[in-house]
């Protein structure tokens, strides 16, 4: 497993020394991926190479080979086994760069070594398309911008530091072509992700953008060990089948004290099913799990896990977290094996509490998992005001058997749910 950081954006934002400092800090392999394309630049000027001889361009790209060096805390850029490292910031190199790597193919071997080089790594890697293109699903994703004036000013006092000197006319216009050339790259072409954090740079010093993104990383962190932790398996073990017998005869005592429950019918007896029931409250997922001697193991969203005591509970009645709003491959991989093993699962189509009420769209997710298994779905019906010592009933239907299908498509999913749902609904509604 890797950790990616990917920050984009045009030259002259500060990616660069920012991905410097932050890599250093956190610990992180920094990936210059301009440095691959400027390697390729390089040898091209070295071979006196024109620009139309693409095949020859993109000969190169293929054969190079390049390293990226950590030595006294600065990245050593080797080429070929020789250190380029200054060699591949010259205004040549700067010139032909961006045509360069615009070239397709030259493109596809430098993403390929890119992606090579962050393999099983926690890197933080800047350029044009990382948050795009080479790493769409990085950890974190930035795109850092700043006015085309307050880039050239940057760049210009770069330049004079190393003892380059180039005009600010110069720079801004050569610049101006390299943005635009850019932006306009069949592949790999520098845009904005929709999942990118967007941070202007034109009014912050290096130190507060550092900043911004460390405290972005943090809380990605953060929220990973969080997840981890939530979707840790607990084994099930003889101690834990018994504090979960205890808690239940608890639980269940305490139920019958504050309600009145009527149960009508019943899940089968043994075989997988999906239990698919309406959901009003916090509690009426307690009862299903609580009046049957089957385990459901119910879909619940992940913030319920974000009570300690939920966290436990959750835990020890096996619930499967799952994240709403996002196609949580995980949650439908546990729920498929608790029907491959042939137990019981249980979900709430509606996705919230009251969402039939508040009109919210109901999920697919049990008539897919149905579907694709042929598992029989048992359609339940709670009902009850919930207030102290009044009655709930908890009404099972007959299950639905669905045929098999291999890829169910969107209508066929959309009348096993409706049949689910009506079916809910007619249990709910039946009278005493
Ligand atoms: O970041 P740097 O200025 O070193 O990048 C040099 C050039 O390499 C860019 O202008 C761009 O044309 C190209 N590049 C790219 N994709 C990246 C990184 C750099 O096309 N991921």
């Amino acid at each position: 497993m890797s950790f990616i950081v990917a920050i984009d954006g045009p030259a002259g934002t500060g990616k660069g020394a920012v991905t410097k400092i932050l890599a250093e800090k956190l610990g992180l392999v920094n990936i210059d991926t301009g440095a691959t394309y400027r390697c390729v630049a390089l040898e091209v000027l070295n071979k006196k190479i024109s620009l139309e001889q693409k095949d020859e361009i993109i000969e190169i790209s293929k054969n190079i080979k390049i390293e990226l060096k950590n030595e006294n805390r600065e990245q050593i850029v080797l080429l070929n086994g020789k250190d380029v490292t200054s060699e591949i910031r010259s205004k040549e190199v700067t010139q032909i760069v961006s045509q360069v790597s615009s070239i397709k193919e030259v493109r596809l071997n430098m993403v390929d070594l890119q992606r090579k080089l962050a393999k099983n790594k926690n890197v933080i890697m800047e350029g044009r398309d990382i948050t795009t293109y080479v790493f769409p699903n990085a950890d974190v994703k930035i795109y850092l911008d700043a006015s085309l004036d307050e880039r050239v000013k940057r760049r210009y006092k770069q330049n004079a530091e190393k003892g380059i000197h180039i005009s600010l006319e110069e720079l801004k216009k050569s610049m101006n072509e390299r943005d635009e050339n850019d932006k306009n790259k069949e592949i790999g072409s520098l845009m904005i992700a929709h999942d990118a954090v967007y941070i202007d740079t034109s009014n912050l010093s290096i130190n507060e953008v550092c900043n911004k993104i460390g405290k972005i990383i943090k809380d990605k962190l953060e929220d990973i060990e969080y997840t981890k932790k939530i979707y840790a398996i607990r084994p099930e073990t003889k101690w834990k089948k018994f504090v979960r017998r205890i808690v239940k005869t608890i639980l269940n005592a305490l139920y019958h004290i504050f309600y009145r429950i009527k149960i009508e019918g019943e899940i089968p007896k043994e075989g997988a099913c999906i239990v698919c029931a309406n959901h009003l409250n916090y509690i009426d997922a307690a009862a299903i799990v609580l009046f049957n001697k089957r385990k459901v193991m119910f879909v619940a969203r992940e913030t319920l896990f974000y009570s300690r005591i939920l966290n436990w509970l959750a835990h020890l009645f096996d619930i499967i977290p799952i994240k709403r709003g996002k196609q949580d491959m995980e949650a439908m991989k546990r729920s498929l094996k608790v029907l491959s093993s042939g137990q019981v699962l249980g979900i709430f189509p509606e996705g919230t509490r009251k969402g039939l009420a508040k009109n919210a769209k109901i999920g697919n997710g049990a008539a897919y998992m149905a579907l694709r298994t042929g598992t029989k779905v048992v359609p339940v019906g709670i009902s009850g005001s919930f207030k102290p010592f009044t009655k709930v009933y908890i009404r099972y239907g007959e299950p639905i058997v669905f045929e098999k299908q291999k890829n169910p498509d969107k209508e066929q999913l959309q009348f096993a749910t409706n049949q689910i749902m009506e079916t809910i609904i007619m249990l709910t509604n039946k009278k005493d």
